[in-house]
């Protein structure tokens, strides 16, 4: 049976908590565990899908086309482990399904509460699809103390009794905040934490202590006394250099023996922890560096696009050089052509992401034709291919009206509502005018590459499987002149009906993917299409 691994933030959000679950998963795994990371966000929406990047950053979607929490792509990119969408669960898809269930009244007369249906739903969540794992991680979403994370705190006590002895472990991550004025680090918020988790029944096993300067003995035993726990339990964590030494500071810090003396496991040998070195070698000794412009519309919040840096990076590892990312508000390409090319100009790639909505559009074009006439390298994705294919059809195939109706009614649709595709499940269909949520073409499809293209040339293959969040397709009643212009598909659906690919042969690095590749890029295995894209920049870098 699974072993759960409970984890709860204390004192302040934004402490890293996903991150932390990340790393732990990914040192159990490295000492040969079989692990899943799941995440539980106490917010009523039924999932992240219809948020603003701005209120929520990335939306995370799964092979199996849910759109989950970013954390998840944390956990994906350190374990391995492809997500799922029972991986992910919120409030208000808990509720909407009880609500469902209490109309159909499969309750049978009884009133329906918090204690036990609501504990009881989340508790079935977190127990389903376990059979073959070792180690469950749950993390909770928001801070102990918090309204709303209350039903999911309960239930996770429950847990504890429900799954038996030594079958789970409580891990609370706080905060040790340092006072400058008193020059001291101060204990108190997080024995103030822990004596609020505790008066809900948890007492934790392992506390993390997040802190912007060493941890002395003295306050680590000092938290233990207050806390309950024992010193060696209390693991300091002071911020990384990159995300990805993550693991091996913990580890250092004892993190994973902890958990598993907490299971009463004895650790045994030390965790497999080279893959881990290796990319910390790689990132910490560069060959050199490029300039990649992201021109999109969320750059102020730079979790808008966390697998989509994330992937950048991995690029970088795999050519051994340093990525720096200019995130650019495409709206600023708007006004006049002398911005357009003072921006772009000492960049070696540029890199339309994906994205909704008019605003920045026609600065996202701009930044197409300034690429593919100065042989800039491109990548667009997704709303960034879809421009690709607008500038095409405008620049180069003669059709000055092109647009998609995304932005609206227009004569030239090159780009169009996709009304229906196949599934497995079978044929979906939509309508203008539908619901907004979850019903996007989501998650892993096929999709075939001509054997003679670049794109196949970089995956090393003809048949890929990608992850999508569209509603809008680029319009195959325009290929033959978009291709006369130059702009070749090299990818389609496996039935021919959906451009999945598109590029320019006669330019030193022109692709468009309707997919999402950044979301299954990991550091010890980097995206191809990112590990090519990076490589041509360097080529571009030595050029200008
Ligand atoms: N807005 C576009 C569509 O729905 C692109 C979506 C995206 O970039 N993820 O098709």
């Amino acid at each position: 049976m699974a072993r759960f691994i409970f984890i709860t933030g204390g004192v302040v959000s934004s402490l890293g908590k996903g991150l932390m679950a990340a790393s732990l998963a990914a040192l159990l795994q490295a000492r040969g565990y079989r692990v899943r990371i799941r995440k539980f966000d106490p917010y009523l929406n039924v999932d992240p899908g219809t948020m603003s990047p701005y209120q929520h950053g990335e939306v995370y979607v799964t092979d199996d086309g849910a759109e989950t929490d970013l954390d998840l792509g944390h956990y994906e990119r350190f374990t391995g482990v492809p997500s799922r969408q029972s991986d992910n669960v919120t409030s208000g898809r808990i509720y909407q399904q009880i609500i469902a269930r209490e109309r159909k009244g499969d309750y049978l007369g009884a009133t329906v509460q918090v204690i036990p249906h609501v504990t009881d739903a989340i508790k079935a969540f977190a127990r389903t699809d376990t059979e073959d794992l070792d180690f469950v991680l749950c993390e909770i979403g928001g801070t102990v103390g918090d309204i709303e994370s209350l039903p999911f705190i309960e239930a996770i006590r429950q847990l504890r009794n429900d799954l038996g002895r030594g079958q789970s472990c409580f891990v609370h991550v706080t905060l040790v905040p340092y006072i400058a004025a008193a020059g001291e680090l101060k204990t108190k918020p997080t024995q103030h934490s822990v004596r609020d988790l505790t008066a809900l029944g948890i007492q934790p096993d392992v506390l993390v202590c997040r802190c912007e300067r060493e941890l002395p003995q003295s306050e680590r035993a000092k938290i233990a006394l207050f806390c309950n726990v024992r010193p060696e339990a209390v693991i300091p964590a002071l911020d990384a250099r990159s995300i990805y030494g993550v693991p091996l500071q913990y580890h250092a810090e004892g993190l994973d023996e902890e958990v598993l003396l907490a299971f009463g496991i004895e650790p045994g040998a030390k965790p497999d922890l080279a893959r881990w070195s290796r990319i910390i070698e790689r990132l910490g000794n560069p060959e050199g560096d490029v300039t990649i412009g992201v021109v999109g519309k969320y750059v102020g919040l730079p979790d808008a696009y966390k697998s989509l840096h994330e992937a950048l990076v991995h690029g970088g590892i795999a050519n051994q050089v340093k990525v720096n990312i200019r995130w650019l508000d495409a709206e600023l390409f708007e006004g006049s052509e002398g911005d357009v090319v003072s921006n772009l100009e000492p960049l070696h790639g540029i890199l339309v992401p994906g994205g909704f909505g008019e605003r920045g559009s026609e600065g996202k074009i701009a930044s197409v034709k300034f690429a593919r006439e100065r042989g800039v390298p491109y990548f667009g994705i997704c709303l960034g291919m879809q421009m690709a294919c607008i500038e095409g059809a405008r620049n180069t195939a003669g059709i000055a009206a092109a647009s998609t109706t995304e932005f609206g009614p227009t004569d030239e649709p090159v780009v169009g509502l996709i009304t229906e595709w196949m599934t497995a499940e079978g044929l979906q269909q939509r309508e203008a005018g539908g619901d907004l949520g979850g019903t996007m073409r989501l998650g892993a499809y096929p999709a075939t590459l001509a054997g003679n293209s670049r794109a196949a040339s970089i995956y090393g293959a003809t048949h890929i499987f990608e992850r999508h969040r569209h509603r809008y397709e680029v319009n195959t009643h325009y290929r033959d002149a978009l291709e006369r212009g130059g702009l070749y598909f090299s990818g389609t659906s496996p039935d021919g009906t959906l451009p999945e690919i598109v590029e320019r042969p006669d330019h030193p690095w022109f692709v468009g993917v309707q997919f999402h590749p950044e979301l299954k890029s990991k550091p010890f295995d980097p995206h191809p299409l990112f590990a090519s894209f990076i490589e041509a920049a360097v080529r571009q870098s030595r050029l200008v």
